[in-house]
């Protein structure tokens, strides 16, 4: 799969493709990542890249002209990339989208703004996908693309290392992920669940699908509203309960 960023700070990028499991999924070839500083496009011997709102008010929007043809110079060799612009204005990026570009798309270009972000012009034409990553406004679009390239490319076969399996993320299937624990067995008085070094497979798996359903109703109860509760699940929320109302003498 690659990825291509067009931004007025490349050198933010090209360092995050060459670190962690993204730096090695790039030696490996699994991924590619590329910048293209849209400066480069820039036709005055200055490189303006921006200029005055119409209308007044402060702040400098990013010239048309300049990102129409940084987008075309990346669109004449990946004529089939998928554009996304990076706005706060965009649909909220969520795990599902990841998976969804994993899997359908080869060819990823971000366009980062800056400033007051870019002329209007820009997005019809020129952009496939509009997407936000959080209702927060950044300096800039690419801290958004890294969070973007970082979690579409771990999906990707091969990405993970051997053992590691994305399938079982938090939000994947719209649960988060149980807790996990290392050695030591003991920590500052607390122990691990014993379980846990049980070597019975099947109780481990079914505590970590009570870890996981509680977890959930604790942290981030709106996702049942993704996906109801199915009977396991309740059966293991009711007994919790039962123990809860056991404690508190009900
Ligand atoms: N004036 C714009 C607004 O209120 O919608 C915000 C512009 S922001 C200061 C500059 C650039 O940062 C945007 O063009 C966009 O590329 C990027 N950006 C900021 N927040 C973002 C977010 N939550 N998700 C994606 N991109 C973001």
């Amino acid at each position: 799969m690659n990825f291509t960023v067009l931004t007025l700070f490349p050198e933010f990028i090209d360092f995050f493709f060459t670190r962690g499991v993204i730096g090695k999924a790039v030696e490996k070839r699994l991924i590619a990542g590329k910048t293209v500083n849209i400066r480069d496009f820039a036709h005055d011997r200055h490189k303006t890249v921006d200029d005055r709102p119409y209308g007044g008010g402060c702040g400098m929007v990013m010239k048309p002209d300049i990102l129409a043809a940084a987008i075309r110079s990346v669109k004449k060799t990946a004529p089939d990339s998928k554009v996304i612009l990076m706005t706060p204005q965009g649909s909220p990026f969520d795990q599902k989208k990841a998976w969804d570009f994993s899997r359908e798309e080869k060819d990823l270009v971000f366009v980062c703004g800056r400033y007051e972000g870019i002329d209007e012009r820009i997005r019809n034409g020129f952009v496939d996908e509009e997407i936000s990553i959080g209702d927060y406004v950044m300096t800039g679009g690419e801290l958004a693309a890294m969070v973007i390239i970082d979690s579409v490319a771990r999906l990707i076969p091969g990405v993970l290392g051997g053992c590691e399996s994305a399938e079982m993320d938090s939000f994947t299937g719209d649960r988060l992920e149980h807790a996990h624990y290392t050695r030591p067995f003991e920590f500052e008085g607390k122990d691990v669940p014993e379980v846990l070094i049980s070597g019975d497979h099947e109780k481990i798996r079914q505590w970590r699908t009570s870890s996981s359903v509680k977890r959930t109703f604790i942290k981030r109860p709106d996702l049942f509203s993704k996906k109801k509760l199915d009977l396991k699940e309740k059966e293991i929320l009711s007994k919790w309960c039962q123990q809860i109302e056991q404690l508190i003498g009900k």
